[in-house]
């Protein structure tokens, strides 16, 4: 890329983006010939030849890319066992604090230094400074509002509704003792 110079990637450009490398896509009633003649009339004539295409897919094997970004960015896909809906583990009481599952786990804490970074639910990082300040660690307020989502996924989960954020909060006030 260093070996470009600007004459050279305008010179590349005018050549290779003209009308022999574009799909025009028309849908509607018209008419073919005149639709192909505005077409040709619209675009100037290609000046190089028409790039060769690859006629053959590229081999594909699976592999594990990691390349490390300049900016703040994080994608965590986390997978765990679902439970169909008459399993009875799904109905289990307090099945939400079970640790076990650290996959869980650490989505929950993924999810609840979100909603503390955007305030959402409105409120959550007035109730969750009160945390910390009860507490007087960082760490275990998180775990301690962590109780409290998983708590109100889990309802939200098995009564079919959406996650009730103002039992959400309230949790949070109670453990907060206030
Ligand atoms: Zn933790």
């Amino acid at each position: 890329m260093a070996a470009f110079r600007p004459a050279e990637l305008r010179d590349f450009y005018r050549d290779r983006y003209h009308p022999a490398n574009l799909v025009v896509a028309a849908a509607g009633s018209y008419d073919p010939a005149w639709l192909e003649d505005a077409i040709a009339r619209a675009f100037p004539a290609p000046r190089g030849a028409p790039i060769v295409l690859a006629t053959a897919a590229p081999s594909l094997a699976p592999h594990v890319a990691y390349e490390a970004k300049d900016v703040t960015q994080l994608h965590l896909a986390l997978g765990s066992p679902g439970l169909s809906h008459d399993a009875p583990e799904r109905y289990r009481d307090r099945d939400y604090t079970d640790e076990a599952n650290p996959f869980l786990h650490m989505s929950l804490h993924l999810a609840l230094e979100e909603q503390l970074s955007i305030d959402q639910p409105p409120g959550i990082a007035h109730r969750f400074q009160i945390l910390v300040s009860r507490f007087r660690d960082r760490h275990e307020a998180l775990h301690q509002a962590l109780e409290c989502l998983a708590e109100t996924l889990w309802r939200a989960q098995r009564d079919g509704t959406p996650p009730d954020a103002s039992a959400y909060l309230s949790c949070l006030e109670r453990r907060a003792g206030t």
